[in-house]
Formats: structure tokens, C-alpha cells, sequence
């Protein structure tokens, strides 16, 4: 995931203190931002994408790695230097390492106004005020953690596809992972609120609809309910043509869920659905609840189950005691479960989490290294493989943008997430949003390129993806 400036800035208060929003991390953050720009907003704060016009600086970060940090605190050093010149700039750090470090945060950066925790920033709007009025600054990580998910449909970044917070938290024991620490317990949302939220974005012109939780599978499983009973339910709006959901968690994969992504045909072909080792002792010291053989039964029950469906994966090289056999079982993995992405990370022990406590970080950072880019090198001839069989193929892509390394080109993704870029012709500057089919002619590992053979006059008029295969078919 892009660290990103809000570029272009959203709308806000014309003539009111301006505010630059710089978003690390994942699509949460990026969806807690967009509830932030509304409180912001409607307090009378403006918006810039450039450092040179911004009274106020807001960082929403992540603490998932190190380097997430890192990339924060050298920011947070530029920022020291510039409000020497400029004395009236206000500087927030929000998120995930506000959290996690509280105080110690304020005490590290002079140059730092306010730190508000993953469920403070709802209250981004007042605590500003008061760090511009008072010349205060502000600890504020003791949030309720009913956050309310107040959004603007004014201020949504993209007209066409939105993230919807289904739960917030995670209350798994993963010992890795900083995340139960930095957002807290579980706590799902109930369903009526859900659609309540999708029926409006929909109405408000969205076709495909993401919804996210750190182990969205497990939506509702407090109350007896499966994430599949959601899925039919949203299935059944009108205007909505795709639905996507993540992250989900092995252990949480329940039948209904798996029906549902069979029989709704809005569901995205595409489960995120991290293994993070081929190791099946690597996955016991993780606490991850799974074994390997049971991970490969799984991903192959959803093959049979769902025609088409792809799997991504996420996957740590280098954690405590993994052996060179531990992480040949992790390339075996790849090898065995083809996913059509595979995001690898090296370990990185988190300060706070049960492994940085019990566990001993005793694989050398050269040998993190290499067997990183073992597994990235394997991905990326087995996704080599996949993306050539798809050359003359045609895919139904929703449109996303102009593509950032050539801008001349646009991308969308296809009902299995695959991101195609492609030529859009005459019509490119008016089918974001759209839907189009694309034939691939070429292939990387990493990008499909294509061409467009047709684009739809308005998305909310299509049927949906799965409704368009037959005739997706008949043009290849
Ligand atoms: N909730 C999701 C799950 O359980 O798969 C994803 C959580 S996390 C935001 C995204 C990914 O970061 C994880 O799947 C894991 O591979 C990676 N990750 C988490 N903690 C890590 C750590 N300490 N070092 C390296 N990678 C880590
Ligand atoms: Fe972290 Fe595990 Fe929760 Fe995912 S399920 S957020 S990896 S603790």
C-alpha cells in the first residue's frame, strides 16, 4: 500500500485553515481519513496537497512494520525543521503509532501539537481547534470504541467504489502482529447499519463496494451469523455491481461464506486470505489457529466450490525459529496454491506484541532478506505463468484512473482483482468509473496490458459481472 498526501485535496471550507492529510498504511486508514476529512470539513478546515500552503499537518500511520514507523519519523523530522520557519503550523500524528506510543511520542517530537489514537479521531476537528487557539498540545488515546462511522457522501474520493468498515479491531492472538495492541478488540458492526451505508453509497452513484475488517470472515460470528448472510443480503441491491471484502482469516472460512461467494454473482472472484508460512511449527509459535495441510484444504475447498475464484496471500519470511526447511515449506506453498498475488513481508519484531516478549528474533536480517526474495521470485514466475495464459483473453474491468507510471495509459481491475492497464482511446477521460472490456495482449509478471474493445455508456444501467461472462466469452 502507497503512503499518500491527500492529492487531490478533498473539498473543504473554502477560505478556512488548511489542512495537508498524509496517509500511511492500509485501506482502513485510508477510510478513517475520509471520516476525518468530514469532521474536518464541517468545522470550517480547507484542504491542500501542498506543504507550503497548510497550517496544519495531519499523519495517519501505521505501525504494522518498522519501516511503516520509519518512514513517520523521518517525516516527523522534516516537519521539525519547517515549523521553525513557520511557527504557526500545526503537527498531528493519528492512527495506529499514536497509539501504540502515546506520550512517548509527544515527548520525542517538540515540534509535535496533538497525538490522537485509531478511535480519537473522530475528534480531529476539536482538538485542532484547540492546539490553533490555545497553543496546547494534546494526548487523546482513550477513545470510545464505538467510533461512529460518520461519512460525508460529498467527500468520498471516488465516485465509483468506496470501503465500507464492517468491524473495527481484531481480538486474534497472532504473536507477531501489533494491530489487536494499536485498534483494539473486535467489534463488529450490526448488519441493518451496513447496508444501510452500502443502499446510500449506492444511491450516491457507487458500483462496487469493498467491505473491510482486519478478519472480516468473522463478522458475526458472536451472534451466530456468518459474513455470508451479508453477502446475500447486499447481493440483493439494486446498482450495486461488485462486492469484495477483506481481509479474511483461514480459521474463519465458514460454508455459508463459501455458498455465498458462489451463488452471489457480485462477489468478486478474489479471496485475500493470508497463510503467512508453509511451516506448520512456523504457524503454531504464530498462533495462527491453521495448520499448512488445512490452509491447502481450504483453498482447495473454495476452488471446487467457487469456479474462478483466485486467492491472494500474505506471507512472513524470517520470523522466530524458521528454519531453511520452514521456509522451503512456504515456497512449496506457493508453488502448491498458485495465488494470484502474494504479498511478502520480512519479519519485523513489534515492540508490545507476545513474540517480541517469548520469542527470539534469531533469523539474521541478510537471511530475512534472501528468503524474501526467494518467495518473490517464485511469485513472480508463477504469476508470469497465469498472466501469459491470459493473453487474448477479454476481461470486464471497472475503471479505476490513469495509471501513476504511464500516465498516458489507464487501469481497472477484472471481477478477480487482476489490475489491467490499458489504452482507453478517444473516450479515456470519461470512462473512470465505468466499466470496459479490455483484451489482454501482453503480460509481465506484475502488469497485464490490454485494449479496449468496448466501454458501457453508465455503470448503474450494467448487469452484473457474472451476468456479462457469456458475453465476455463470446468476445474473446
Ligand atoms: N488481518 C489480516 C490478517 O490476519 O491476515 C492482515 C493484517 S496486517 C495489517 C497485514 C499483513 O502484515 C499481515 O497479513 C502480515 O503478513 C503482515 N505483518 C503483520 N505483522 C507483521 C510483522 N510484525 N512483521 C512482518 N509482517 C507483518
Ligand atoms: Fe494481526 Fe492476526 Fe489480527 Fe490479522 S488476525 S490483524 S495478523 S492479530
Amino acid at each position: 500500500m502507497n503512503d499518500a498526501v491527500l492529492s487531490p485535496p478533498p473539498p473543504g471550507a473554502p477560505g478556512g485553515p488548511r489542512v495537508l492529510l498524509e496517509v500511511f498504511g492500509c485501506q482502513m486508514n485510508k477510510l478513517d481519513a475520509e471520516l476525518m476529512v468530514r469532521a474536518l470539513r464541517k468545522a470550517g478546515y480547507d484542504f491542500t496537497d501542498r506543504d507550503e500552503e497548510a497550517d496544519a499537518v495531519l499523519l495517519v500511520t501505521c505501525s504494522i512494520r518498522d519501516q511503516a514507523e520509519h518512514r513517520v519519523r523521518s517525516h516527523l523530522g522534516t516537519l521539525s525543521v519547517q515549523k521553525r520557519e513557520r511557527p504557526h503550523l500545526a503537527v498531528g500524528v493519528l492512527g495506529c503509532m499514536a497509539q501504540r506510543e502515546g506520550r512517548d511520542l509527544l515527548d520525542r517530537w517538540p515540534a509535535l501539537d496533538f497525538v490522537a489514537g485509531t478511535r480519537d479521531f473522530p475528534q480531529v476537528a476539536s482538538i485542532l481547534d484547540r492546539v490553533r487557539a490555545d497553543a496546547v498540545r494534546v494526548l487523546a488515546v482513550d477513545g470510545d470504541p464505538l467510533v461512529p462511522e460518520d461519512r460525508d457522501l460529498a467527500v468520498r474520493p471516488d465516485r465509483a467504489r468506496a470501503f465500507v468498515n464492517v468491524m473495527r479491531g481484531c481480538d486474534k492472538p497472532c504473536t507477531y502482529c501489533v494491530v489487536p495492541r494499536t485498534r483494539g478488540p473486535e467489534l463488529g458492526r450490526p448488519m441493518v447499519d451496513i447496508v444501510a451505508e452500502v443502499s446510500a453509497l449506492v444511491d450516491d452513484g457507487v458500483v462496487e463496494v469493498t467491505l473491510l475488517g482486519q478478519t472480516v470472515n468473522a463478522w458475526g460470528r458472536r451472534e451466530g451469523r456468518s459474513l455470508g448472510e451479508l453477502l446475500y443480503r447486499l447481493q440483493e441491491l439494486p446498482g450495486l455491481q461488485r462486492l469484495r471484502f477483506i481481509t479474511s482469516h483461514p480459521e474463519e472460512m465458514d460454508e455459508v461464506l463459501i455458498r455465498a461467494m458462489a451463488d452471489c454473482d457480485k462477489c468478486g472472484l478474489f479471496l485475500h486470505l493470508p497463510p503467512q508460512s508453509g511451516s506448520s511449527s512456523v504457524l503454531r509459535r504464530m498462533a495462527r489457529g491453521y495448520t499448512a495441510e488445512r490452509y491447502r484444504e481450504i483453498a482447495a475447498q473454495l476452488r471446487a466450490a467457487i469456479p474462478g475464484v483466485q486467492i491472494g496471500a500474505d506471507l512472513i519470511a524470517g520470523f522466530c525459529g524458521e528454519t531453511d526447511a520452514d521456509h522451503a515449506l512456504s515456497l512449496q506453498l506457493l508453488r502448491d496454491v498458485r495465488f494470484s498475488q502474494a504479498f511478502c513481508f520480512r519479519y519485523s519484531p513489534r515492540p508490545g506484541t507476545p513474540a517480541f516478549g517469548r520469542l527470539r528474533d534469531d533469523v539474521p536480517e541478510a537471511v530475512k532478506r534472501r528468503r524474501l526474495l526467494e518467495l518473490q521470485a517464485l511469485q513472480n514466475e508463477i504469476q508470469l505463468k497465469r498472466h501469459r495464459g491470459m493473453v487474448g483473453e477479454v476481461h470486464r474491468v471497472l475503471v479505476e484512473g490513469g495509471s501513476q507510471r504511464r500516465p498516458e495509459l489507464l487501469f481497472g481491475r477484472n471481477l478477480a482483482f487482476d489490475r489491467i492497464v490499458f489504452d482507453g482511446g478517444a473516450r479515456a477521460a470519461d470512462l473512470a468509473g465505468r466499466f470496459a472490456d479490455v483484451r489482454i495482449t501482453s503480460a509481465t509478471a506484475l502488469t497485464l496490458t490490454g485494449s479496449i474493445v468496448a466501454a458501457e455508456p453508465a455503470p448503474s444501467s450494467s448487469p452484473s459481472d457474472r451476468a456479462q461472462v457469456a458475453h465476455v466469452a463470446a468476445l474473446a
